[in-house]
């Protein structure tokens, strides 16, 4: 199937309400453009320097989410335009969006990346770290920043029901941050990707980071 048709059956099968992010790491302009003509708006890019670049070339109603992880001193790459920041995952770069996004005259928007997965090497907040920065009130410092919900990645296994799990400790994760922390600005649960979304959305996800299946294999990321 090509690109566009990858895109209209999503358009047609994602239930109203869930969100679509194309993940365009390492794909070219070209291939973007040919999602973007299918009425695709949302892109998801995991490099800074990447993601600028092609929004240099590309449509300028594109909405460029930044969905991995970034490096402090990479923030200024992409905080003119960025619309959504998936991997907040630390104090010191939740510090360095605000300030980027007051120089640049904007507020940023961002999702608490949380570590769901076995796995140790990816990144994410624990649940009890987060917890005890927010009872600190260190979010409330920070002028640049808009919280609009979580982030996760699900352990990269076929058993089902502990993908499952996971996804389902990540949306109750959020009902206890917007309940204690946030208010209704905090909406999104960003889970799901190529070969997990159905689970997640079942599983209370409302926005979905699909790469591989609508562009085909990749080489890095
Ligand atoms: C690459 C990536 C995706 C997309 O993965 P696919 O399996 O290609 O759909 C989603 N989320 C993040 C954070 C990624 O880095």
């Amino acid at each position: 199937m090509s690109i566009s048709n990858k895109i209209k059956e999503l358009h047609d099968t994602i239930p109203p309400g869930v969100t679509l992010v194309a993940v365009s790491k390492t794909y070219p302009p070209e291939a973007i453009a040919e999602a973007y003509d299918a009425g695709q708006r949302i892109f998801g890019e995991s490099r800074p320097q990447e993601l600028a670049q092609k929004q240099q070339v590309l449509p300028a109603d594109i909405e460029w989410h930044m969905i991995g992880h970034l490096q402090t001193n990479k923030v200024k790459y992409i905080a003119p335009f960025v619309s959504l920041i998936h991997s907040a995952d630390s104090e010191k770069l939740l510090e360095t969006i605000s300030k980027e996004a007051v120089k640049n005259g904007r507020m940023i928007d961002v999702l608490l990346e949380i570590h769901i997965a076995l796995e140790q090497s990816k990144e994410g907040w624990d649940r009890d770290e987060l917890l005890s920065y927010l009872a600190k009130g260190g979010h409330k410092a920070l002028p640049g920043v808009r919280f609009r919900g979580v982030m996760g990645i699900a352990t990269y296994t076929s058993d089902t029901e502990a993908v499952r799990a996971e996804f389902l400790y990540l949306k109750g994760l959020f009902d206890t941050l917007k309940c204690g922390f946030f208010d209704q600005d905090f909406d999104t649960v960003s889970m799901g990707m190529s070969g997990d979304y159905m689970d997640a959305i079942d599983c209370g996800s409302n926005m979905v980071r699909i790469g591989s299946y609508i562009f085909g294999s990749r080489y890095y990321g």
